[in-house]
């Protein structure tokens, strides 16, 4: 959507054009939490394309990203996302005032020529891709595919927990993992950071799929991980955890959530040569494109995960891959059906109300999450 620098009020009456303003938290800069401030005044943003959703925001939800991108993480490539032209040096726009906030369950207020999908009145939620305005506003403009219908079964609240953590567990488990609905049955996947957003929707979405599921996490997390369907829970913390987790027999699959030391550990617990995967989210491309610059960061990446994923074929027969988000509406359709067949439950652990989004940051950059932080919009 276009950013304006004014803003007019109250210019036509179909809902899409009754203001051209509208309340949200911004950035102007990168920063830590003293950075979002609260405006009216930010321009509404208009279906601009066939293909395009208008949605008032009645929820949205925080993840990790929102807090490193408060601080600039990313800001190369996604920059590269917004304007492709800005490859070329030159000033191509700025990201500013950027809006974060990356889930969204609301109502289509306005749609695209296109667009048959959805329609005025229908409620969606989605997942917002961190390269456009994000959902801490009173509306978000995404595209069809983005888009799907919210289930019924569970509130604006509820379900602004899932799009984002599904659509990046999916993405991770189904086309890193090679996992999917129809091949999961005679599966053991170890799921490290269990109690965190990722790991309680990606414990049940295995568990709906027939998988054997192993979570790590911390002591005071087990029950929740096991009242998700986890079959065994290792506390990451105990003196003997890696040796818990060595005895047990290898995994098909590992959806890393935490890397750093974790990764060479889970590594080592894979089924030798029989096509296991190991997935971690944790990656450094977004630091190295940061850091480096665009050119060498995105090689630097390239070459560090070539030369691991060789390594780990020919010493352990294993593969080694990096999980990223991907946005897709269709998949979050299946979830959706998931989710009214009680098979997904969001499990959201606090909610904040608009105006104390600050707060939900705060919550949040504490750490320790047990599933997801929310914020209610409308
Ligand atoms: P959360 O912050 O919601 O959850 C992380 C969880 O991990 C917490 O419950 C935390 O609880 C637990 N934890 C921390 N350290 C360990 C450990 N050593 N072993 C086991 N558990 C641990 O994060 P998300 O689930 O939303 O995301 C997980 C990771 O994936 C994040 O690093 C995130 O940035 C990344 N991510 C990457 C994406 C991509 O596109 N590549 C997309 C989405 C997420 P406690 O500390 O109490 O144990």
């Amino acid at each position: 959507a276009g950013w304006s620098l004014s803003c007019r009020r109250n210019v036509s009456s179909s809902p899409s054009r009754l203001q051209s303003c509208m309340p949200g938290w911004v950035i102007d800069q990168y920063g830590t939490n003293g950075v979002l401030t609260y405006t009216e005044d930010i321009p509404v943003p208009t279906v601009n394309s066939p293909s395009d959703v208008m949605i008032k925001v009645y929820a949205a939800s925080l993840n990790p990203l929102d807090i490193a991108m408060r601080g600039g993480y990313g800001a190369t490539l996604l920059k590269l996302k917004r304007h492709p032209m800005s490859v070329l040096g030159s000033d191509y726009g700025s990201e500013f005032p950027l809006i974060l906030g990356r889930d969204v369950s609301g109502v289509v207020v306005d749609c695209g020529s296109e667009v048959t999908h959805v329609a005025p009145g229908d409620e969606v939620w989605a997942a917002v891709p961190p390269w456009k305005q994000g959902s801490l506003a009173e509306f978000v403009t995404l595209t069809e595919y983005e888009v799907s219908h919210k289930p019924k079964s569970v509130s604006h609240a509820e379900a602004a927990s899932i799009p984002y953590v599904a659509n990046t567990a999916l993405s991770a488990l189904v086309n890193a993992g090679g996992l999917c609905r129809d091949s999961s049955s005679n599966k053991r996947v170890l799921i490290t950071g269990g109690s965190g957003g990722v790991g309680t929707f990606s414990i049940q979405l295995l568990k709906a799929w027939g998988a054997h599921v192993t979570v790590t996490c911390s002591q005071n997390a087990e029950g929740l991980v096991r009242g998700l369907g986890a079959d065994e829970v290792v506390d990451y913390t105990a003196e003997d955890a890696s040796e818990q987790l060595e005895m047990m027999e290898k995994f098909d699959v590992v959806l890393d959530n935490v890397g750093g030391e974790t990764e060479q550990l889970a590594l080592g617990l894979l089924k030798p040569w029989s096509g296991a995967k190991y997935v971690t989210l944790v990656t450094p491309l977004l630091l190295n494109t940061d850091s480096m610059g665009l050119l060498n960061g995105m090689c630097q990446a390239g070459s560090s995960l070539q030369s691991k994923a060789i390594q780990n074929i020919i010493s352990g027969g294993v593969f080694y891959r990096w999980g990223f988000y991907a946005p897709d509406g269709p998949a979050l359709d299946d979830v959706s059906r998931l989710v009214d067949a009680g098979k997904i439950l969001p499990v959201v652990e606090a909610q904040f109300p608009f105006t104390q989004v600050p707060q939900a940051f705060q919550k949040l950059e504490q750490g320790h999450a047990r599933g997801k932080t929310v914020v209610r919009v409308t």
